[in-house]
């Protein structure tokens, strides 16, 4: 299979894929190379992507976007609290688990979906278009996540894509993945040696919900993360808020109403708003025109950049802390920085750049700052695949939270600390003689994970264990073991031939099953329920279009033959009958299309009436492309003499 490198974005997405010795985006069903983040429901079918981006504004309750934002939450998590208002009318749901689901109308009845399965759905819809576009099998996959993103999200990141039918083979931080970009593009990195000086980059990506600001430290073919600073609730839907705010004040004032209690209504000016913002990034004043916001009132108004700035003055404050922590924990100053590197579309705002430039450094966007997240994902997946080679690109990330771990004496202890390098093995000796488990927290305190360690040996004995911070971000324990020494005699002879008897001895280690839960990854069982629904709902999609395809193509030939018939044109190709007959199928054809019943029938129904009237329209087609060619050819056989 291709390596697939997936920036799952709050807004929209990225596809990228390593084919044929590159790193391609790939282009979606309406040619767009990012996808709207969105998953709606309809009465028939799904619509996921861009087709659920074009219904949402008629289809709000059952439009879901903010995927990344509910996924591996908590339903009683206080971030959870901050991400409901920027939510459509979405009914909400906490689930068994204590975790987010939505319940919306689909296919005509109130269905329940977890965060997971809105992910999967999302991730099904992204291998299908890579499917579709390259004709390649899509199952390896690097999904790129913000650095924040706790094992718990992570874990849920990777069923998503399990129950989607995809391989996650590595969950990478999204300013690192653009870091690996910058890495293998960049060719005048400093040479790769001890006394060569690291060239220094501050990434700061502002996206649409959250921004993430890294130092990263590059020598040829090597990157190192050395630290990192976040602010998980700020980004380009801030800007969108503050402006739909100045707006809808100003629409209440002048109407005299109260248009945030209409949904729709704070919808379409939300809308406008997002469009307002990118034209001010490019433009000093830009008009701001909403039809029939509600009780249709058309509304008109305008704002300057100039406004702009003002209403997020509050707002540009927010760049400091994350930048200045990833400095203070790379242990560097700013001017030990080459650049800072720009990524993320919220960045491309004016104030923001010249807010950095002004306290900071002035800033640079030499990646492609809109795809780089996805294809250094796929070169992360392509470098893990066997199947694929690709140029060494080494690098090492930072923790963002402590990992307190319990080794079975109910004491938790940091075996890692945020900040500290990842992936890295730390191993820890113990004591024990009996089974134990090895708890590990997250820096909330909360269990994540549980490693039940077997067969310890009741005599006691002194066990290694292998904590890992795995590439995913996740903590695993490779390993548990002990050693033993045996002692043994080998015999050798002398110079003088006498046999000399020496004691040596080797060391075995033996290795104990250690076996893995977690609260936050699903059972085997549930995934391949899951996996099992995630099948048939596409199966369901698929029939839905085919169907629709089906009953375009019989409505298209109706007129074609209706066409053809009334003008006359195949009048030389067939006899009178035959016509006639064409005639009447069409009409009949016509008639039952536009019946209750034709409006809504099975595929297969379209496709027999279709081929009804082809068994009629093609002998006649045939017989006018038959004639047509041998005129052609006695013409120019003609013109050869
Ligand atoms: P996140 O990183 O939070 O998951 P994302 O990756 O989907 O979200 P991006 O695609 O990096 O986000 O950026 C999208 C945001 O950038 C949106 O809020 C969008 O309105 C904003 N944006 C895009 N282009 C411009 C522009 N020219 N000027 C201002 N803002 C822009
Ligand atoms: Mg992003």
């Amino acid at each position: 299979s291709a390596p697939f490198g997936l920036d799952f974005g709050n807004d929209t997405s990225v596809f990228a894929v390593a084919r044929n010795r590159n790193i391609d985006v790939i282009v979606n069903d309406v040619s767009n190379r990012s996808t709207p983040s969105v998953v709606g429901f309809g009465p028939r079918n799904r619509y996921i992507g861009e087709t659920g981006k074009s219904k949402e504004s008629s289809n709000i309750k059952n439009t879901v976007g903010n995927l990344k934002r509910i996924i591996g939450l908590n339903y009683d998590d206080v971030d959870f609290e901050i991400e409901k208002k920027f939510f459509n009318k979405v009914k909400f749901v906490k689930l068994e688990d204590g975790k987010i689901g939505i319940q919306c109308r689909f296919k005509n009845e109130n269905v329940t979906f977890s965060a997971v399965q809105l992910a999967a759905m999302y991730f099904d819809h992204s291998k299908q278009i890579i499917e579709k576009e390259t004709k390649l099998v899509i199952k390896d996959v690097t999904i790129a996540v913000p650095s924040w993103f706790t094992q718990e999200q992570r874990y849920a990141v990777e069923d998503a894509a399990r129950i989607a039918g995809l391989n996650p083979v590595r969950i990478i931080n999204e300013i690192t993945a653009a870091g690996v970009s910058y890495g293998i593009f960049k060719q005048d990195l400093p040479a790769n040696d001890k006394d060569t000086e690291a060239r220094n980059v501050i990434f700061v990506d502002i996206g649409h919900s959250s921004y993430t600001a890294s130092v990263a430290a590059f020598k040829t073919g090597e990157m190192k993360i050395l630290g990192t600073g976040f602010e998980k609730h700020f980004g380009g839907r801030d800007f969108d808020m503050a402006i739909t705010n100045h707006f809808i004040d100003e629409f209440n004032a002048k109407y005299k109403v109260d248009c945030r209690e209409n949904p729709k209504a704070v919808y379409r000016l939300l809308t406008a708003a997002q469009k307002l913002k990118k034209v001010l990034s490019a433009n000093q004043a830009a008009p701001f025109n909403v039809e029939s916001v509600m009780d249709d009132i058309d509304f008109s108004s305008q704002l300057t950049r100039e406004d702009l700035e003002k209403l997020v003055e509050p707002l540009l404050q927010r760049i400091r802390v994350p930048l200045e922590n990833a400095l203070t924990q790379a242990n560097l100053t700013i001017d030990q920085i080459h650049s800072i590197e720009l990524i993320g579309g919220a960045s491309r705002v004016p104030c923001l750049k010249d807010f950095i430039a002004a306290n900071y450094k002035e800033t640079a966007r030499t990646l492609n700052s809109d795809e780089a997240i996805a294809k250094g994902a796929a070169f992360i997946c392509a470098s893990a695949s066997p199947m694929v080679r690709v140029r060494p690109f080494k690098y090492t990330d930072v923790l963002t939270g402590d990992v307190n771990v319990d080794f079975g004496d109910g004491e938790f202890n940091p075996v890692f600390t945020a900040g500290s390098p990842y992936p890295a093995t730390k191993l820890i000796t113990v004591n024990k003689n009996a089974d134990f488990k090895i708890t590990v927290q997250n820096s909330k305190n909360e269990v994540v994970s549980v490693f039940e360690v077997t067969g310890v040996p009741t005599e006691g004995v002194e066990l290694k264990i292998k904590v890992r911070a795995d590439p995913s971000g996740l903590i695993s324990v490779p390993s548990v073991y002990f050693e033993t020494v045996e002692e043994y005699e080998e015999e050798d002879v002398d110079e003088e031939g006498e046999t000399v008897k020496t004691t040596k001895t080797k060391t075995h280690e033996t290795q104990l099953k250690v076996s893995h839960s977690s609260p936050y990854a699903l059972s085997a069982e549930r995934l391949a329920e899951l996996t099992a629904l995630e099948l048939e709902l596409t199966a369901a999609d698929n029939l839905v279009m085919q169907t629709e395809d089906a009953k375009n193509t019989l409505e298209e030939h109706i007129y074609y033959c209706k066409d053809k018939v009334s003008s006359e044109e195949w009048k030389p190709y067939a006899s009178e009958a035959e016509l006639a007959k064409i005639k009447e199928l069409v009409e009949k054809a016509e008639e039952w299309l536009y019946s209750e019943d034709g409006e809504d029938a099975k595929k297969a129904k379209y496709v027999a009436k279709y081929e009804e009237i082809t068994r009629y329209s093609n002998l006649v087609k045939g017989r006018k492309k038959q004639q047509e060619q041998e005129a052609s050819l006695a013409k120019k056989e003609k013109e050869g003499k």
